[in-house]
Order: C-alpha cells, then structure tokens, then sequence
C-alpha cells in the first residue's frame, strides 16, 4: 500500500513537540503545533495550510512567528484550530509587531477555538493590519462521546478531544476517508500508463462521484495527446481496489489520570502511528503527575490498549538528555507488554 499521509516530527525527540503530515497527490501538508520550527524551512511551512494547535504553551506556539513570517507576502489563508483562548493568543501575537505597510498583503489568518459548547471564530486580514474582524459564534461542535470532528475533508477527517494539562490540551486524530490502490499490472495490461489523470480519478471518487460519473482525461503516449472517456465504476472495477484509510494520532501534555485515558484510547483506537508524548520516566511519575504530563510507561500502556499499530514517543524531558533511549524502551516495553 502507497500510503497517503507522509508524517515526520518537526524536531527530534528532545526538541519542541511537532508533527508535520504530508498529503500525497494534493500539494498539502498538515502541522500539528507550533513548536520551534525553524527547520521545516519555508517551502514545507508554506504547503500547510490547516495548522492544528494543542494549547498555547511556549513550546508549543512559539512558531507561530516563523509561519507568520513566509506566510506574510503570500496570497494565502492559514487556518488555525485549537482551544479556548487560542483567538487571544494569534491577537497577542499579531499586536506585537508594527503592520502599517501590509496593505497590499493578501494573506489572512483565520482562527477557530473549540469549546465545550461553541466553536468561536476570528479572522485577522494582513490588508487591515491585522484588526480582528468576524469574531463571531459559528457553530456548535458535533461529535460522537467526548470526540468532535472538526475538518471534514472529501479525503479525511480531522478529530479533537480535549484533555485535561490544568488547562484544555487538544489531542487529534486524522483519519483518511478509504484509501485508493492503484493495480499497475492491469492498468499496464490495458495499455494504460500510471500519471496525473489518476489523481483525477482519486479527486473524483474522494468528492463522492457516482459509479455512472463519465470524465475525460488526457492521455500521453510518448508526445502524443489522446483525450479519452472513462466511467468512474468501471475504472474502479478493474484497476482500483478501495481499502481501510490510514489513521495518524497526536497527543502531548496531558495528565495520566482515567478520564484523559478513556478519551486518548477512544482518539487513537486502531491508529497507525500514535505519536505520544513521554516526557519522564516511570520512575519519576509522581513529578509527572505533578506537572500534568505522561510517563513513557504510561502512553506505551495506553498505547496498547488502543490497539494502535505503531508508537512513536517524544517531547522528551531535557531532564534525562543523554537517556533518550530509556524513554523509548519504557515506552515500548508497556506497548509490546513485555
Ligand atoms: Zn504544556
Ligand atoms: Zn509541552
């Protein structure tokens, strides 16, 4: 299987906490916090779009300035979600520098919270200096238990819970719609050659195009052009096989305590990589307790009772720098249940 999302950490281990997600096919990326950043480098922080924050501690939101700053002259609209507060924080962060020679700028940042009860919303347009305008209610979350999806997208879904670090802590899950298997052995046999019009296939089956649905593509064969009909059903039946879509989850700074254990298990179940954070040792789980955050034994049990394929730790305590590798055998050992 060709897999649709490309994740990565921003950072390493012992770095601000990040997760960059690449969308195969469709020139998009997905970033989770914004923690130091700097090493993305402007081309991949240009590519995303939807920015997903988790709270606004330093670590996590002190790159919101190297966004800003490539996003500036660009015709763009960043799209920001997170929670409560998080509207304050962008208007904080815009008002700290001077925007009088920014109106011919077409970028806009847009700002969505997520509360128990309300998604509240803001936009700050470069053109009027950055002045909040539409602050305004816009909806109320919809959901399943304590999950609400908050970006449906024709190729995927983006999920949040909010945990409790003494203050809300978002964690998110992103999950593909189906994932599209291209057959090249019998595309070849067709006389068909793999390119771009397979992205108009997947284009059209992920916005939801009946069977009987005709296109037609441009076909090349050496230099020559041929423009041909196909019917969406029959391009399935023989060359696609639609599967199970991928599932990527994202949690850091929390407590482990059973309500925030109950609503990660119900965020990550079934996960392909579960990115959680570890930032202290077992053995110092009282400290962890303390400071709202999560042993490497704890997200590794968690983990497992997620049923997850694959942990990925980080967000390590510079505390134990040089013992990277106690973190992740803790983490690990509680996954496998050794
Ligand atoms: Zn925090
Ligand atoms: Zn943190």
């Amino acid at each position: 299987m060709n897999p649709s999302f490309s994740s990565y950490l921003v950072n390493d281990v012992f770095g601000d906490p990040g997760l960059y997600v690449e969308v195969r096919w469709s020139r998009r990326a997905l970033l989770f916090d914004l923690g130091h950043n700097d090493g993305l480098g402007p081309t991949r922080l240009l590519k995303a779009g939807e920015i997903f924050i988790s709270h606004t501690h330093m670590d996590h939101f002190i790159g919101f300035d190297t966004l800003l700053r490539v996003a500036l002259g660009r015709g763009k609209t960043l799209t920001l979600f997170g929670p409560p507060g998080l509207i304050d924080n962008v208007q904080g962060k815009l008002r700290g520098y001077t925007w009088n020679l920014v109106d011919g700028y077409p970028l806009t940042i847009i700002v969505r919270e997520f509360h128990e009860r309300e998604v509240r919303q803001a936009a700050f347009r470069a053109s009027d200096g950055f002045q909040p305008s539409m602050r305004a209610t816009v909806s109320i979350p919809h959901g399943d238990g304590p999950l609400f999806t908050i970006l449906e997208d024709p190729m995927f879904t983006v999920k949040t819970v909010a945990l409790n670090h003494r203050i809300p802590s978002l964690a998110y899950s992103l999950e593909e719609q189906f994932h599209i298997n291209v057959n090249k052995q019998k595309l070849h046999e067709a006389g068909l050659r793999v390119g771009a019009w397979l992205t108009d296939v997947k284009q059209h089956i992920w916005q939801g195009q009946p069977d009987d649905f005709r296109f037609t593509v441009a076909l090349y064969d050496e230099h020559r052009r041929e423009d041909r009909e196909f019917v969406l059903g029959e391009v399935k039946e023989r060359f696609l096989t639609i599967s199970r879509g991928q599932k990527i989850a994202y949690v850091v700074d929390v407590r482990y305590d059973e309500e925030n254990e109950a609503k990660i298990i119900a965020l990550a179940h079934g996960a392909d990589i579960f990115y959680c954070e570890a930032p202290y040792l077992d053995c110092d789980a009282e400290k962890a307790r303390d400071r709202y955050h999560l042993t490497a034994r704890q997200a590794g049990l968690m983990a497992r009772k997620a049923h997850v394929r694959d942990l990925v730790v980080f967000h390590f305590s510079p505390r134990y720098t040089g013992q990277g590798e106690a973190l992740e055998r803790e983490a690990m050992d509680a996954f496998h249940g050794d």
